[in-house]
């Protein structure tokens, strides 16, 4: 049977494009359908324009840090408007990045929503239905409310960056990587946060001493934060324009916004998967095998819509692995082990591996571990700590975790992962030598271990 295309790829974010682009530079036909902006999640309402924001609010600490330095200069004040507009302005420029790599290498795209027909037809929102030989579902997640009264009161990471004004007070509703960046974001550009989740730290799954650093640190810079707490119900408060909201605690208190970070669900919905034997799980993820492949053998799903690990770098890897086994003829399964990762909180969290608590149940271990007030931080006179600690297997030296609390620790462990991913032992980091001087030679330099387990 004759088909339109090698491949119809459905979703223009990060693990889609790069799928699309690579088949097509190997000579496939290939399609892509995207319903909303290309770049998905990660460049249009989540990694950069996030990170961008990160910025933004560490230059509090700048100008402070830079009086103590001996800087002649005053903190002014944040103009929301003014970086929102250069914000979006960034936004639009690498969207058209995106889309001139899909033009640029053949792939042909449509503006519009697809869904499937059968195991090699989509069919497109405008009715046209188009064949192709395989079908790749890269459509990404989108965020989810807990389902309270009131909810629709509540933003989400969605619409943080569209934010008329900076609103005085803000609740910040979750525990995981969003909510706390967030809380770091919106407390540094001047915003009175208030923090509640429901659990007895924040970052669950998350090495213990490193999550117990980041929250102390993140109440001492002004976030409050709330444990144990979760919201019952919300309402509108008409005095105030604000929201009033009842929380498990027994407080009612009125915040100017409040905003959902309690997780993400993957966008399978109204595709039409399960009526063509496409098996979801139970978030509503495409259930995939170690290449991808769903119940269907022509379609395979990659990143955010399979719930696997739902990072970009991660997706890309995935949609790279697709086109290898697929039209490179070399199968090639993804790899999702040792997989490096960052919180841009602040301080930040640099992490691969496992945690203490994870290693120490699954064989002895050494722990080394130090803490220190950095440099640069202690002469400005603040008291931020950072965190440097290494899990070791006792059994064979390997270094099974590796986690970082500090300025600069997303891109300390891009570094430390390259070892971790080769199998370094304790005694290869100790045969490195010190970078002097630096926060990060205290990976290389602890001698002891502060405990066993
Ligand atoms: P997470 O799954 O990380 O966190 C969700 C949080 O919401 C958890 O603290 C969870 O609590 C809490 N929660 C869930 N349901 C409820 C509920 N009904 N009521 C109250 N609290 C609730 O999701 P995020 O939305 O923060 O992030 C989604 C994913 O995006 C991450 O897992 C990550 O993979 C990715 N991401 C990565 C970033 C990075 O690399 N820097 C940045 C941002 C996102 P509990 O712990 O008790 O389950």
């Amino acid at each position: 049977m004759a088909f339109d295309y090698d491949l119809f790829v459905i979703g223009g974010g990060s693990g889609g494009v790069r799928a699309a682009r690579v088949a097509a530079q190997g000579g496939a036909r290939v399609a892509l359908a995207e319903e909303d902006r290309y770049g998905g999640t990660c460049v249009i309402r989540g990694c950069v324009p996030k990170k961008l924001m990160v910025y933004a609010s560490e230059f509090v600490d700048t100008v402070e840090d830079a009086r103590a330095f001996g800087w002649d200069i005053a903190p002014g004040a944040f103009d929301w408007a003014g970086f929102r507009t250069r914000l979006h302005a960034e936004l639009d420029r690498l969207e058209g990045v995106y889309r001139k790599l899909l033009s640029g290498n053949g792939v042909e795209t449509f503006d519009m929503r697809a869904k499937l027909a059968d195991a090699h037809t989509v069919e497109l929102a405008d009715g046209t239905r188009k064949s192709a030989r395989h079908i790749l579902l890269a459509a990404g997640g989108w965020p989810v409310k807990p389902g309270i009264k009131g909810e629709d009161l509540a933003i989400t990471s969605n619409e943080v960056f569209h934010l008329d004004h900076l609103p005085e007070s803000m609740l910040i509703v979750g525990g995981g990587y969003i909510a706390c960046e967030f809380a770091c974001i919106l407390n540094g550009l001047g915003v009175k946060v208030t923090q509640y989740y429901r659990g007895a730290q924040i970052l669950r799954g998350f090495d213990d001493e490193a999550r117990g650093l980041v929250a102390e640190e993140m109440q001492q810079r002004g976030v409050e934060l709330h444990l144990g707490t979760n919201v019952l119900e919300m309402s509108r408060d008409d005095a105030s324009g604000g929201v009033l909201v009842k929380s498990t605690n027994g407080d009612e208190r009125v915040f100017d916004k409040v905003m959902f970070a309690t997780g993400r669900a993957p966008n399978t919905a109204g595709l039409g998967l399960e009526d063509i034997g496409v098996e979801l799980g139970r978030n509503g993820e495409v259930m995939v095998d170690t290449y991808s492949q769903s119940t269907v053998p022509s379609i395979h799903a990659i990143g955010d819509v399979t719930d696997r690990v739902n990072l970009t770098p991660v997706a890309i890897r995935d949609g790279m692995a697709f086109v290898e086994t697929i039209f490179g003829g070399n199968p090639t399964p993804v790899d999702h082990a040792l997989i490096p990762t960052a919180i841009f909180t602040q301080p930040e969290i640099g992490t691969v591996g496992l945690s203490e608590e994870a290693a120490s149940a699954q064989e002895p271990i050494e722990v080394y571990c130090t803490s220190f007030k950095p440099m640069q931080q202690a002469f400005a006179g603040r008291g931020d700590r950072a965190l440097m600690k290494l899990i070791v297997s006792r059994e064979n030296r390997k270094v099974l975790g590796c986690h970082i609390v500090a300025p600069g620790a997303g891109e300390m462990i891009q570094m430390a992962g390259i070892a971790v991913k080769m199998g370094a032992t304790k005694e290869d980091f100790d045969r490195t030598v010190a970078v002097h001087p630096t926060m990060s030679e205290e990976i290389v330099t602890m001698k002891v271990p502060v405990r066993t387990g």
